[in-house]
């Protein structure tokens, strides 16, 4: 980078008490004389007779038409109307005592002068528009050509170097924080490359910024060369001439050494500007002195316009390149989350989608405890640390920091994996979260020279700017920082986070339609059961009867056979009938709104056993109950028929001289891991029967579900069970069965959940 024009107060070379702007003095290339508001000739640069023929002296106090034609004192006298900053330039001949000479004429006005620069030519041949249009208008139409950033910043170094010749050609940029970067170089083959390498941000300090955004262009022909003092009329007189826009002004000694360590003699720089914003340099080198005729400079300055009008084109396609990749990738995702029936696991699935969004390297998916992580990340523990952390200090929907140890210091630890931090909260409710990480950078960056080197302090406290003496690479760690987050990468995180909330919200809908459909199709099931039941029982009671009568009036013309079938039919339809008023009670359970009273199911139990008993003989004396049982809100009328069922199962699936039933509860306190915890009681019935399977201990819930046949046990429908369940499960309770085969069963079940 070319530390050139730095206009902040420097102590190093001669006039280290003024800014370089108020040197005082020029290159020698050219003349300058600054004059008055009346044209008189104010201030001359001390190396007139080099190009007039004439001793500085000659000329102070004198009327600038003692120099020039009075139509060129005319065209000059108009620059005194321009605006500061405002260049015109002519080409004139001037008659000296040894023939006619012929100059590039540069006016422009400052606030208290009018400053006058010659740059002599050799004759007053220039470019022609033709020659102009031609060294430009082909290099404008490649670098429209180009499609990316890259292509197209190499392409404007290497039409420089054509049009200037110059050993090397580099485009810098500056990033925000003023550092520069060689992003684009054509040199020498025999040159040291610099492309790719960074320069600390003293290098080219703000005021010289300001500078290169006004004049855009800055030239050196010969480093070395002595520069010439400007020399006023009245020695007394002191008032320096403002040289910030004087295309010769004097060169900065540290900028002289600066480009000496580095073998450079001439330089020519041209300014890129976007958005009114010095975004970079093109800066050519040369290792001989070279000058630059001011037309072959003014057409670089115009190409370095085009450049940067090109530019701001350029990066903002580059830039909405990424965008546009960015947003048809989450377009694509959101597609498939929301296609997903689970979309939290679709979120983590196609694993690269989720870190491509932001162009991460890592991500958690946290919903409350559950973390899942993706890609490099720190650990599972570190994670639920930086949860926590995050809880209690980020309230933002979306935070983003490329440097997550500044902030939180827990993070060195895994500062490889998460320098750089993306946090999206999901839920405000809920510790819904995605973290996207990024790495510590790549950690080397390649200073040109140390970028500390170039400023130093002084003892009394002032800085200063030196120049850096070496150019091999070095490293410089830039520690505890990721890439930075870009705000398009911010953008669709937050745009996830919406389509996440609509997906919920739309997830939650269907649920509540299918549930609402559900329940229909249920209701409409349990009154077809009904209808189909209770319309079955009357042509089966005609069976039934019609079978009677056959049997009692007809038993004399029918022989054995036939009264044994007529036997069967009457049995079957019998059992026909059990069945269907099963069916009949399941369905209408199914539509039954339960009658919930505070109940003592002690007083319930005796009614049971009580009706239990005048069926069975001995029943009371089998039936034991350890405890008296509590009072509880239910529908007693259907909790009577649980034990009943209950109660009657035990009696009946027992093969036991002296069955042993037992009835009883065990409250929350009392339960232990192999009762499902519950808050409510869980009421048992045991016995000492003939036991169940281990893999009948569900199937047995289901309707008209029996393990043995009809002879055995006192025979069923296979219906108490899944009777029983579903009263229970009205009661929003559970029921299930342990049992162990020869040694008896214990149905449990609950009230509640
Ligand atoms: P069922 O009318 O046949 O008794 P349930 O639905 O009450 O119908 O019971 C279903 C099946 O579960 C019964 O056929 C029986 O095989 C088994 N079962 C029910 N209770 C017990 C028990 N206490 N001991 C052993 N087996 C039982």
């Amino acid at each position: 980078m070319s530390p050139e024009d730095i206009t902040a107060q420097t102590t190093s070379g001669n006039n280290h008490d003024q800014p370089i702007h108020l040197s005082g003095s020029i290159q020698p290339h050219g003349l300058l004389i600054a004059l008055n508001a009346e044209l008189e000739i104010w201030q001359v640069s001390n190396n007139t007779q080099n190009y007039l023929d004439q001793q500085p002296q000659e000329l102070l106090g004198q009327p600038l038409s003692c120099l020039l034609a009075t139509q060129q004192v005319t065209a000059i006298k108009q620059c005194l109307e321009k605006k500061i900053g405002s260049f015109t330039t002519f080409k004139i001949p001037i008659t000296t005592i040894n023939g006619d000479r012929y100059f590039d004429a540069i006016v422009h006005r400052t606030s208290n002068a009018l400053i006058l620069e010659l740059e002599p030519r050799d004759s007053d041949d220039e470019v022609s528009f033709l020659g102009f249009y031609g060294l430009v208008s082909e290099a404008i139409a490649k670098l429209q050509n180009t499609s990316n950033l890259a292509e197209f910043l190499h392409l404007v170094a290497t039409e420089y170097r054509k049009i200037t010749a110059f050993d090397r050609v580099m485009v810098y940029q500056f990033d925000q924080q003023g550092a520069g970067s060689v992003v684009a170089e054509v040199k020498r083959e025999d040159l040291p490359p610099y492309l790719g390498l960074h320069y600390p941000a003293t290098d080219i300090p703000e005021p010289a910024r300001q500078l290169y955004t006004q004049c855009l262009q800055r030239f050196i022909p010969n480093f070395p060369a002595q520069s010439v003092e400007l020399i006023s009329q009245n020695s007394a007189d002191t008032t320096p001439v403002d040289l910030s826009w004087a295309v010769l002004r004097s060169v900065d000694p540290c900028c002289v050494t600066y480009h000496q360590n580095m073998g450079v003699t001439a330089i020519l720089v041209i300014a890129l500007i976007k958005n009114q914003q010095l975004w970079g340099l093109i800066s050519c080198h040369h290792q001989t002195p070279t000058y630059l005729a001011y037309e072959v400079r003014k057409i670089c300055e115009f190409l370095g316009q085009i450049v940067s009008l090109e530019l701001g084109h350029k990066v903002i396609h580059s830039e909405l390149d990424y965008e546009v990749r960015l947003k048809s990738l989450q377009a694509e995702f959101v597609e498939l989350i929301s296609q997903a029936d689970n979309f939290i696991d679709a979120l983590i699935k196609p694993q690269p989608s989720l870190l491509a969004l932001v162009n991460a390297t890592g991500a958690a998916v946290c919903l409350d405890n559950e973390i899942t992580l993706v890609g490099a990340t720190p650990n599972i523990e570190q994670v639920r640390s930086l949860i926590t952390w995050v809880d209690s200090q980020i309230s933002e929907r979306i935070f983003a920091t490329d440097s997550l140890p500044k902030q939180y210091p827990e993070a060195i630890e895994f500062k490889n994996t998460a320098s750089g931090l993306l946090l999206l909260r999901i839920s405000q409710i809920q510790r819904y979260y995605i973290l996207w990480f990024r790495p510590e950078v790549v950690q080397t960056i390649n200073w040109a020279g140390n970028p500390n080197e170039s400023i130093q302090l002084q003892a009394d406290g002032s800085v200063i700017f030196y120049p850096r003496t070496s150019f091999e690479k070095w490293q410089e760690i830039v520690q505890l920082t990721s890439l930075p987050w870009k705000q398009c990468e911010i953008d669709n995180a937050l745009a996830l986070k919406n389509a996440i909330v609509g997906i919920v919200l739309s997830k939650a809908e269907e649920l509540a339609k299918i549930n609402q459909e559900l329940e229909r199709s249920n209701h409409e099931l349990a009154s077809f059961a009904y209808a189909a039941s209770h319309d079955l029982k009357e042509p089966l009671r005609g069976i039934y009867n019609f079978s009677t009568i056959l049997i009692e009036d007809y038993a004399q013309v029918l022989d054995e056979d036939g009264i044994d079938y007529l036997q069967t039919v009457l049995s079957l339809s019998v059992r026909m009938e059990t069945l269907i008023n099963s069916l009949l009670r399941l369905s209408q359970l199914g539509q039954t709104e339960t009658d919930l009273q505070l109940t003592d199911l002690n007083e319930l139990l005796n009614q049971v056993i009580e009706v239990i008993s005048s069926s069975r003989q001995d029943t009371e004396s089998y039936i034991h109950i350890p405890r008296p049982l509590p009072t509880v809100q239910c529908d007693s009328v259907l909790l009577n028929e649980v034990f009943t069922n209950l109660i009657i199962n035990a009696l009946k699936y027992n093969d036991k001289p002296e069955p042993l039933i037992e009835i009883g509860f065990i409250s929350e306190r009392e339960s232990d891991n192999a009762l499902k915890a519950t808050s409510f009681p869980v009421f048992y019935v045991k016995d000492n029967g003939i036991g169940i399977q281990k893999h009948h201990y569900q199937t047995i819930f289901r309707l008209f579900k029996r393990l043995h046949s009809q002879e055995k046990y006192g025979g069923g429908t296979g219906a108490g069970l899944a009777i029983s369940k579903k009263i229970v499960e009205l009661h929003n309770g559970q029921i299930w069965v342990e049992s162990s085969v020869g040694i008896g069963s214990t149905f449990y079940f609950t009230l509640g959940q």
